[in-house]
Parts: C-alpha cells; structure tokens; sequence
C-alpha cells in the first residue's frame, strides 16, 4: 500500500543515511557482532553526518529538527541493511537517553552534555531495571542519600543497554519514599560496571550490570525534581515505545522483502518456491498484516510529531508489532528451509536480534495491562 508519511526532504535524507550505512557500518557490522563491540568512533561519524541527535537545538551544536521521519527512516534503512546492533545503539541515544536530557535538565547541566551527546562523544545509558524490579519500577530498591553537597548512591542495575559503553547514565533511584532521576558520569567514584551479559541476541550491543557502592554524584546531577522520578519515566516511555515499534516495523517489512524474493528464486519440485498455492499465501498474509500495522505506526508518527501520542496508542504498537515481527520472521525463517538457521542469512540474525522487542520497554503483558486499565477505568 503507498505511503504518504514521507516528503521529498526525508527522500532526501535516506540517500544520506543509505549512503552512511554503506560506508561506516555495512563493512563493519559483522565484526562487532563477532567481537561483541561497536568501535566508538563510529558514533561520532554517525552524529556528524546527522544520523542520531537531529533534535538537539541548535545552540547546542544539533540541528533542532524534532520531526520523528528522520528517525523512521534511519530504522527502515538500518533494517534494510540488517546492521540491528548498531541501529539499536542509535535508538537507545534518540529515542531513550536524549529526551531526558533535553526534558528535564537545566542551562548549566544542558552545557554540560548537550555538546557531547551532539558531537557523538558522549553515549548515553537509561539505568530503570533491578534484579527485583522490571516489570514493576515501584520495586526498586536503590538509594540516593543527600550528603551536602552530592547525592550517594547504593544499589544494583541489570539488564542495562550500553552499560558498558557509557559515559553518562540516567540513574532511577529511590529518595525516600519517592524515585528521582540522577546523571551518573563514567568516572564517578563508587560507580562499577558488573558483567557484561552474553545474550541470544544483539551481540554487538552491550547489555550490563551496574553497582553504586557509595557512589558519589554532585548535587548539580539530580534530573528535574527530587522525588519526580517515576512520573518522569512515565511521561517518557511512549516515546520509547515508539522506537521500539518503529525499529520492529521496520525490521519486520525488511526480512518479508527480502523473504519474497528468496521465496521468487529459489527451486523446489522443478519450480520456483512462489509456484506453490501455499507459499504464496504465507506471503500474502503477511504483506496484508504488515500494510495494516504499517498504517497504525505511520499515523503513531504524525501523532507524536503533534505531541498528541498517548501512552495507550504507544503501548498499542508497541505490542502489537513486536508480536508481529516474532510471528513473521518466525514464518520467514521457515520459507528459509535449512538457509534460515544459518546467522549468514539476514533472517536468522533478526531472528535472534529481535526477539527482545516483545520484553524491553514494557513486555507485551504490561503493554496489554496500560490499555485493559485504561478500558476498564471507561
Ligand atoms: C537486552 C535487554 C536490554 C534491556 N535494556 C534495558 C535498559 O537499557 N534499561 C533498563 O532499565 N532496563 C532494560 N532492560 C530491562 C527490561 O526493560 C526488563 O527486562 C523488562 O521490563 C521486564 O522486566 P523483568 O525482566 O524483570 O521481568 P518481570 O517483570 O519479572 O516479568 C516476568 C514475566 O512476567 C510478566 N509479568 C510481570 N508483571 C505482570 C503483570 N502485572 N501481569 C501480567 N504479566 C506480568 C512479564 O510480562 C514477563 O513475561 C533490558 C532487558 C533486556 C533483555
């Protein structure tokens, strides 16, 4: 079905960034997910060619453009390319760490990271998840204690996406009985990465353990208000959320073309695998399921470009399509035969790589509770 999402300046833009992918990540993509590290630098290409960090107003060094297309376009050619890792990273930077950075900081704590963030220097980490507290944030049990002039922080994160690569991390911690938000710099003291996690998945993207041992972080650090934290993290989510569904929709449409051209090819029986009544509607089926959740995603965008996403929509998408895209590579692996299993096939490496999209940034269960609550409130 044709799209009316785009205009000619966002073409214009996915030429820069197919251009990008091609030259920077494409011919590396594959090493660091064998050595389970991005090199760094490759960030600071990224943000200077414009890839990530569009939104950073302009007298912090960014372009000042908020209009979330960019971001849908460098998902649909990050997908296209099959480079998840990297363009994980990417989304943890734009659609995660950023908006609290420009949200809910001050002038003096916006010169101090806007800059870096825009020049790609600085990697950001978002630190909600505990051993006792995912699903759940009220469980969180990690302190923050007012010490004159700092905070001290005593506690354990897990499951932090770029832990290990980060310089700053947007720390949840408990002050008293409320949550509040705190940015912990690499070199504070009291501040240690733990192990970093051997997953199924995503392998050049780090995923870690942190610990706050009378971590000292200067007052100047605390993010908005004392006491704010979880109803930050709140109004936060849809927009993470949307970048969870706008990478899955992505990636879900990329492996269904590429699934529909393997199945055009390949021989079977004396024919191509498409002469088969049954392939052919495997493949229409999905095409009708990805058009259709294509149209919710694009109309998620124009509404979040208004500022009139609600949490209940972003929570919508994001269910609905992360439970898509497992259903539908699942089918495309399979039209894959044997080939499919093999991690040189795209198909298999999102397989793998986007199987936490249904857990991370809400999992499908509490996506479905945000909308039956709101259902049952009438
Ligand atoms: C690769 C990866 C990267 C991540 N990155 C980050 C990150 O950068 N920062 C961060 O803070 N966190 C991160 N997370 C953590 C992620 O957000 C949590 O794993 C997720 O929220 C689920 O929490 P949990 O793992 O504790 O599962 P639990 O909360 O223990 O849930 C276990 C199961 O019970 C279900 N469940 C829980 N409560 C209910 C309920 N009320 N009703 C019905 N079912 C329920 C869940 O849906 C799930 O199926 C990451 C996780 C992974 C795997």
């Amino acid at each position: 079905m044709r799209r009316s999402l785009y205009e000619p300046d966002h073409e214009a833009y996915r030429d820069t960034v197919r251009e990008f992918l091609a030259r920077e990540v494409v011919p590396h993509h594959e090493d660091w997910d064998r050595d389970r590290w991005i090199d760094r630098a490759v960030f600071a290409r990224a943000a200077k060619a414009g890839i990530y960090a569009l939104q950073i107003p302009e007298e912090y060094g960014g372009a000042g453009e908020p209009d979330y297309r960019y971001r849908m376009v460098v998902c649909e050619e990050v997908a296209r390319v099959n480079a998840l890792s990297f363009g994980v990273t990417i989304s943890l930077q734009d659609d995660l760490v950023l908006h609290y950075l420009l949200d809910l900081t001050n002038d003096e704590q916006k010169r101090r990271w806007l800059p870096g963030f825009t020049a790609g220097e600085l990697i950001g980490a978002l630190a909600m998840t505990e051993p006792g507290a995912g699903s759940d944030l009220r469980g969180i049990r990690t302190t923050a204690v007012r010490d004159s002039d700092r905070w001290i922080l005593n506690g354990q994160k897990t499951f932090i996406s770029s832990g290990i690569m980060a310089d700053l991390v947007v720390v949840a911690a408990r002050t008293g009985e409320k949550l509040s938000l705190f940015v912990v710099e690499r070199d504070a003291p009291g501040f240690e990465r733990g192990r970093k996690l051997d997953k199924i998945g995503l392998p050049g993207q780090d995923t870690a353990e942190l610990y706050f041992r009378d971590a000292e972080v200067p007052a100047a650090h605390l993010l908005g208000e004392e006491g704010h934290g979880l109803r930050y993290l709140m109004s936060h989510l849809p927009r993470e959320r949307l970048g969870v569904t706008a990478e899955a929709m992505a990636t879900t449409r990329a492996i269904f073309e590429q699934t529909a051209e393997y199945c055009r090819q390949r021989q079977a029986f004396g024919a191509p695998l498409t002469d088969k009544q049954h392939i052919r509607f495997e493949l229409a089926e999905m095409a009708t399921e990805i058009d259709v959740a294509q149209s919710f995603v694009d109309q998620s965008v124009i509404a979040y470009n208004a500022g009139e996403l609600t949490p209940i929509d972003a929570a919508k998408g994001k269910w609905f399509v992360s439970e898509l895209q497992k259903r539908v590579l699942d089918r495309c692996l399979q039209l894959h035969g044997g080939y499919g299993y093999m991690l040189e096939y795209p198909v298999a490496r999102a397989y793998v790589d986007t199987r936490v999209k249904t857990i991370y940034g809400g999992t499908t269960e509490i996506m479905k509770e945000i909308i039956g609550r709101d259902i049952a409130a009438g």
